[in-house]
């Protein structure tokens, strides 16, 4: 049966395979590394939607890993501004520079494995589809294919299972067929069961119950911060920082202030911001105050420091306060 699965999930592929820019079609000569290492970074915890234009903008502005490598940390945060996570961007630029020293990707998981902030996934990924070599990968997308498949309800049992079922000869598209089938057919909320290749061999389409797979781990209450961003105005500039190249937002551009704490500071915010991350929720207090770090960044140029999305809402926050004082305060 799994045999034959497979190849059924194949074929469907090749009829309907997602044009995207690190792809190559079924049948033609593999991606660059270059392009689909990178995919793979920015599309971790990123929508394929959303990736998809930043990724263009990448890659128009250093076509190379040589290129990338050689760019200013400043130039490649920057370009990353908005996309969040960002110790993604920085593993990126180490992981660029390492592989222009090598002169090359290299071909095999365990040797892509060895190059900085290349995790497991974007290693298996990088060797099967760029490369073709045999590599079984696991997204959030094929964890719960292969999970429905199987009807498993453990995240931990889904490796085997996919191993058990995957073509070693056909690594690279299959992983993308699975991708591809969970982004558009076996979706998580609503699964097209009657469009999908694998369900005469579905168990989990056959109990009926395919959004119950895998199960779903309890959702944890989110820790609350606290945070203060010094608003420094000069005319038609605002006062910015560097953040730390450690920690989070390191490295980006952003309004200066202390490190962020779990107790509510006493201050006397114009405006507050309110950002979700992925592991707890801070409160951004926005305090007029003058400050001598950093540089004078003209408003009318923020785009071209990259602000992260944080900072950028803190800007407009404050901004909309001065102009609607008892409205923002
Ligand atoms: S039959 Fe339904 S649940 Fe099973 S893999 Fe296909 S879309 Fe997912």
């Amino acid at each position: 049966m799994h045999a034959n699965a497979a190849n059924r999930l194949l074929h469907h592929y090749r009829a309907t395979a997602r044009d995207l820019p690190w792809r190559a079609r079924p049948g033609e000569p593999a991606p660059d590394p270059y392009r689909v290492w990178l995919s793979e970074v920015m599309l971790q915890q990123t929508t394929v939607a959303a990736v998809t234009p930043r990724f263009l903008r990448f890659v128009e502005r250093w076509p190379t890993v040589e290129a990338l490598a050689g760019a200013a940390d400043e130039d490649i945060l920057g370009e990353w501004a908005g996309l969040g996570y960002y110790a993604r961007a920085r593993n990126l630029i180490a992981c660029a520079r390492a592989v222009a020293v090598r002169g090359g990707f290299p071909e095999t998981e365990e040797e892509l494995r060895k190059l900085p902030g290349l995790g497991a996934y974007t290693a298996a990924a990088v060797a099967a589809i760029a490369f073709r070599q045999q590599a079984v990968v696991i997204d959030t997308n094929v964890e719960r294919v292969v999970a429905r498949l199987f009807a498993l309800t453990a995240k931990t049992d889904v490796r085997a299972a996919a191993e058990a079922f995957w073509p070693p000869e056909h690594s690279g598209d299959f992983a993308q067929a699975l991708m591809d089938l969970g982004a558009t057919i076996c979706r998580p909320k609503s699964s097209a069961c009657s469009a999908c290749p694998l369900l005469p061999d579905c168990k989990a389409a056959a109990l009926g119950t395919p959004e119950a797979f895998p199960a779903k781990a309890a959702k944890k209450a989110k820790p609350h911060r606290f945070g203060v961003a010094w608003w420094s105005r000069h005319g038609e500039a605002v006062r910015l920082v560097r953040r730390p190249p450690k920690g989070m937002l390191g490295g980006m551009a952003a309004l200066p202030g202390p490190e962020w704490c779990s107790e509510q500071p006493a201050a006397n915010p114009i405006a507050i911001v309110r950002h979700e991350f992925t592991h707890f929720t801070l409160d951004l207090l926005i305090v007029p105050a003058d400050h001598d770090e950093g540089w004078w960044q003209p408003l009318a140029e923020l785009a071209k420091v990259g602000l992260p999305s944080l900072y950028r809402k803190a800007v407009d926050a404050a901004l909309a306060a001065e102009r609607e004082p008892r409205l923002a305060a």
